[in-house]
């Protein structure tokens, strides 16, 4: 009888959420009737008598955080067990596949990596080991010796497995009205029809996306709701590149669950092109938005392709004023664009639009990151910022030419490792306000804190959005 591989899959970081990255290949595992074993490194010990007999360890690098945290699993396991075949999936594998796959004086991080729709590899992969055969025979598997494109294929979508998954108390919550809930995580689509440069879903997805079906996105809330969450957050790239999707689960969702509230990512472009359906997700029990503006600066939302201006920027605003939906701006304050002029002025508009409570300190930190692969190298000036390739950070560095710019970027990245959770948030901005002006050599504006406050906007507990 043919022995059944032994399978682990790791997750290390996934925006605090209850990893979905573990739970659709478990499903896509067990529907092959394969048994595997899922480990969140972010809650969880690294498993190391799993690890030490494991014939196949997939590590999940979604973005670049978990990889940077899959890698030192990936060493870790390696030592154990030098047989196991390591294997990457999702966005970040594929970017950095080169550097995974070679050995960089050591032994390889990784056996072979998978992007894209990346479960229908990874189970073929699995069947592979077990018979015997190359990963490199498995379409939509790179290894050292083959590069293989990301693998586009629909998927037919099983329910994500969350039983063997660490619980929801175990991940960031849902605070709305000075009261904490239970959250949970699902996607309704995969990929984005948009190509912004800086994205890294671009190089793999290159515009396309895959709905999954409602039924199973619903099946999965479903699953949630009744392990507690009180509160659901699609993670989607861009809920609203398939509207009549995503409006149908909205709906589907209210009618099922009345209380259940719910946030999602959507572009200051899809919020003006479906304004009346904005107010449609409001009634279906949206609380807030994420939106990622990025820049006051038109050159640097030109330079970036964000497909918006900074006047739609505050329309849309005033679009989800006008229905109460919350909004969480994500921004990109530090690119080799980006001036210390640029800088203020996107304090100053933040500051203009009562949007400091929905302002992270985190958000005001965030460095442009270049990985292999990104868009913004194909740009014809790249020669102008492009420094050495940092394959084992993941990014193309760069510095800014005012070398004051690249001083504040890490004096806002110390203000925001010094935030508490529970900072006012009206003291960090004006901290970091009082190290960007310090820098520009003038004097902050004076803005008393306002006496009268009103609750603090809904949100996640997790201040990562990218
Ligand atoms: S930044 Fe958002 S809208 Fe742009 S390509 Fe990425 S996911 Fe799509």
């Amino acid at each position: 009888m043919k022995k059944m591989p032994e399978i682990i899959l790791l997750s290390c970081y996934e925006l605090g959420h209850q990893p979905v990255s573990l739970g659709w290949p478990l499903a896509a595992l067990n529907q092959a009737g394969l048994i595997a074993s899922a480990v969140d490194l972010s809650v969880d010990d690294f498993p190391t008598d799993a690890a030490s007999t494991a014939h196949l360890i997939a590590i999940a690098a979604p973005m670049h955080t978990a990889l940077r945290l899959g890698v030192d699993a990936a060493r870790r396991a390696r030592g154990l067990n030098p047989n196991a075949h390591i294997t990457f999936y999702g966005l970040y594998a594929w970017l950095n596949g080169d550097y995974l796959l070679h050995s960089n004086g050591e032994a390889a991080l990784a056996d072979s990596v998978i992007a894209g729709e990346y479960e229908g590899p990874l189970v073929e992969l699995a069947r592979a080991l077990a018979d015997g055969r190359a990963a490199a025979e498995v379409a939509g598997i790179s290894t050292a010796g083959k590069a293989a494109q990301p693998h586009l294929a629909r998927l037919p979508f099983p329910v994500p497995v969350r039983a063997p998954l660490p619980s929801l108390d175990q991940y960031a919550r849902y605070m709305a009205d000075n009261e904490s809930h239970l959250a949970g995580y699902v996607e309704a689509s995969r990929g984005c029809l948009h190509t912004c440069r800086h994205c890294p879903v671009v190089p793999v997805y290159n515009g396309r996306f895959f709905v999954v079906p409602a039924e199973t996105v619903l099946a999965d809330i479903r699953q949630q709701v009744a392990a507690g969450a009180r509160h659901i957050t699609f993670g989607d790239p861009d809920f609203l590149n398939g509207p009549g999707h995503a409006l149908k689960i909205a709906e589907a969702l209210h009618a099922e669950f009345p209380r259940l509230t719910f946030d999602f990512t959507t572009k200051v472009e899809h919020i003006l092109e479906h304004r009346s359906l904005m107010g449609q997700l409001r009634e279906a029990g949206a609380t807030f938005v994420v939106s990622a503006f990025e820049s006051t600066s038109k050159r640097v939302l030109a330079r970036l392709n964000k497909g918006h201006t900074v006047a739609q920027m505050d329309e849309a605003l005033a679009v989800l004023a006008d229905i109460g939906l919350a909004v969480q701006p994500t921004w990109l304050p530090f690119t080799p664009w980006t001036t210390l002029d640029d800088y203020l002025g996107m304090l100053a508009w933040i500051r203009s639009r009562g949007l400091i409570p929905s302002t992270s300190a985190v958000q005001l930190s965030i460095r442009l990151l270049v990985p292999p692969s990104s868009a913004l190298l194909d740009h014809p000036d790249v020669d102008s910022w492009r420094g050495e390739l940092d394959a084992a950070n993941f990014t193309w560095r760069w510095t800014h030419p005012d070398p004051r710019v690249d001083d504040l970027a890490r004096q806002v990245a110390r203000i925001a490792e010094d935030a508490a959770e529970d900072a006012d948030p009206w003291a960090v901005f004006a901290a970091v306000e009082q190290a960007a002006y310090g820098l520009a050599g003038r004097t902050p504006p004076i803005h008393p804190r306002p006496t009268f406050l009103p609750p603090p906007p809904p949100r996640l507990t997790e201040n990562w959005f990218c």
